[in-house]
């Protein structure tokens, strides 16, 4: 990666809306873009998610004015200090929500709110499995998976993450090296409901052998590697278990869920019921090194960008 100097965007096209970046939220998925396991044309800009304020506005841009404190995820190149954005994805940002962290919530507060509120709609009383339970994503299914009234086992590779998990209101947090004897355990052989997981390659397998009958396996990320292909036999003989590859794109397609999703973050922020843990924040110039540190499994919870 390298910092460089583009001319400020022109006026933005239709639909568009230009975003002075106040900050701009670093993501697994900046990593994929870079080391081409996603493709993209370059060179080419990263980020896929930020918070700023309006500067101007595209024809047919009626909900949006300059001024207006936003937050946005999915569009692609917020490491910057001025990217044009649809009004797609767009919200409003309230005033009790400082915008460093509505940049750190979006896109990991969005994928948490689908995978427990669509993909597996958590209810009271379920048992769900979270790995990476101390990253950014897992420390908020974790608050979610609690204001839904479920029990949280998390799994994580150090103390000082398991104390973060638990704070953030897991109620069991183990190590994976043992993970699928320790959840027989606590679930007194019965296994749990759902399994998030986001650490793929390593966690994939075992996680398929705590779930109970019946039970779902939402495979949502690829941390330690890709998962390797399997039989569908397999999950019939595993206990006619459920698996979904989710992407949060295809559960934020449309207008209405955007604003229910990142709705319901804001205002949970505002009112204190969910805590962004910002790990650390970073000069636009120090991108690199914010990869780096993501990469390396030594953060716990977001890291941003200041342009
Ligand atoms: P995290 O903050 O969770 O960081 C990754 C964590 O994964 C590390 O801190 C580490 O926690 C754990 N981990 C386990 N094994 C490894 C390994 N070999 N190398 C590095 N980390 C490892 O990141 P995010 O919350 O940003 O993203 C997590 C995953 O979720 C990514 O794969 C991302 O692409 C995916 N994701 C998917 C989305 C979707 O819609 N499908 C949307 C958002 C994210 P520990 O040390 O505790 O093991």
């Amino acid at each position: 990666m390298e910092l460089a100097d583009l001319p400020v965007p022109s006026a933005p096209g239709p639909g568009q809306v230009t975003v002075k970046v106040a900050a701009s939220g670093v993501n697994f998925i900046d990593i994929y873009h870079r080391t081409g396991l996603y493709k993209s044309d370059w060179p080419a800009n990263l980020g896929m998610e930020g918070a700023g304020v309006v500067e101007a506005v595209g024809e047919g841009v009626s909900n949006f004015s300059p001024g207006d404190r936003v937050a946005y995820a999915m569009a692609r190149g917020s490491y910057a200090e001025y990217q044009s954005v649809a009004a797609s994805y767009l919200v409003h940002v309230p005033d009790a929500v400082d915008l460093e962290v509505a940049a750190a919530a979006m896109l990991q507060g969005m994928t948490a709110h689908y995978l427990t509120h669509s993909t597996f709609p958590l209810r009271a009383n379920q048992v769900a499995l979270v790995h990476a339970v101390a990253g950014g994503t897992g420390l908020l299914i974790v608050q979610m998976a609690k204001l839904l009234g479920a029990t949280v086992i998390g799994t994580t590779s150090s103390d000082e993450k398991a104390a973060k998990a638990r704070q953030a209101g897991a109620d069991y947090v183990i190590n994976y090296t043992d993970f699928e004897t320790e959840v027989k355990r606590i679930t007194a052989g019965k296994g749990v409901d759902v399994v998030y997981d986001s650490v793929g390659a390593n966690t994939f397998e075992k996680s398929l052998n705590v779930l109970h009958p019946r039970g779902t396996l939402v495979s949502f990320g690829q941390s330690s590697g890709a998962v390797k292909a399997i039989e569908p036999l397999l999950l019939a003989q595993k206990g006619s278990l459920y698996l979904t590859r989710p992407n949060l794109a295809h559960y934020i397609a449309d207008r209405a869920e955007v604003e229910w999703r990142a709705g319901d973050i804001l205002s949970w922020i505002a009112g204190q019921k969910l805590h962004i843990e910002i790990a650390a924040s970073y000069p636009l110039a120090k991108a690199a090194q914010a990869h780096r540190d993501l990469e390396s499994r030594r953060t716990s919870g977001k890291l941003i960008l200041i342009p």
